[in-house]
């Protein structure tokens, strides 16, 4: 990177921090300006000292300016072999290096309709030690409004799931493809899918965020957490079997609004059979009542 760069990139963040610091929630930025940063590629890329504990992450850490970088825009699982996984963090760096990436995307600009229109940016949210991690599609209004993944309906049910399975969010880690909520101009309510734009842009947070974790175990909730993680597609098909994601065993399963959109028993059971095979992996104990879960009228 040429010094110039760095000046202007240093000179950047200092004023959006002073802007924060004096409570300024949104820079404007025009799509002119985004689209000169995103070109603004620096020439070489600094080796890192190394004794940083940044270092030891595969990805060097990104500012908002930075455009991702080609691989990115592929799914983590064929962008990066399971050799590159970064080792685990001690657990202060790790906080550490959490935080640095949470105001990294609290003040993320990429996506100018999203930004403008969102009240918050939903980060994650549980322990970031987690041997589960749960990846979703984007935040819903609820989410949008209390910058907190999964509160809503859907998010409700998934709390149940996840004490159904013995655990609590707080003992999980819950994320989203998308940090922001997909813009709906003109309406009050309702939700709209993620773009393959949107979730091009969004989803190195998701990865940074699993790079850190490093869980034991992934679930992916719907069709667009599979397509943003694994690059598949058709998760009537795919749930129910492990796959890998960089080297992290990774269940898919219905999303939780399916369920309270279909309200089968079988869809359910579906899930729960899962979430059964998500603590088998994980060895957590199961009493029979768990096994039977949402079999005939169980549920
Ligand atoms: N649906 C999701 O995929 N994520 C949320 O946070 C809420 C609803």
């Amino acid at each position: 990177m040429s010094t110039a760069y760095q000046q202007l990139l240093d000179a950047a963040l200092l004023h959006l921090e002073d802007l924060k610091g004096r409570g300024v929630r949104f820079a404007p930025v025009s799509a002119a300006t985004l689209a000169k940063l995103a070109q603004a590629q620096p020439a070489a890329p600094m080796p890192p000292a190394p004794d940083e504990p940044a270092a030891r992450l595969v990805a060097p850490a990104r500012t908002p300016a930075q455009a991702p970088a080609p691989a990115e825009l592929l799914p983590a699982s064929e962008s990066a072999p399971i050799a590159s996984v970064p080792p685990s963090l001690d657990p202060a760096a790790k906080a550490e290096a959490m935080k640095e990436l949470r105001e990294r995307a609290l003040v993320c600009v990429k996506c100018p309709s999203l930004a403008s229109a969102r009240q918050n940016v939903v980060f994650g949210v549980g322990d970031i030690h987690a041997q589960l991690m749960f990846a979703g599609e984007a935040p819903g209004v609820d989410e949008d409004e209390q910058g907190e993944p999964f509160v809503g309906a859907a998010g409700q049910l998934l709390t149940k799931i996840i004490q159904t399975m013995g655990l609590s969010r707080e003992r999980v880690y819950i994320a989203n493809i998308l940090k922001c909520r997909p813009d709906t101009p003109g309406q009050k309510s309702g939700n709209r899918k993620p773009t393959a734009d949107e979730m091009k842009t969004c989803i190195p947070y998701l990865h940074e965020q699993i790079d850190l974790i490093q869980p034991k175990v992934l679930v992916a909730l719907g069709g667009v957490a599979i397509e943003g993680l694994l690059g598949k597609s058709g998760i009537t098909r795919l749930r129910g079997q492990w796959h890998t994601y960089r080297g992290i065993p990774l269940m898919p399963t219905f999303h939780p609004s399916y369920l309270l959109r279909t309200m089968s028993p079988a869809d359910k059971r579906s899930v729960w059979e899962d979430m059964l095979q998500v603590m088998e992996r994980l060895e957590m104990p199961i009493t029979e009542k768990q096994r039977g879960f949402f079999l005939a009228r169980g549920g």
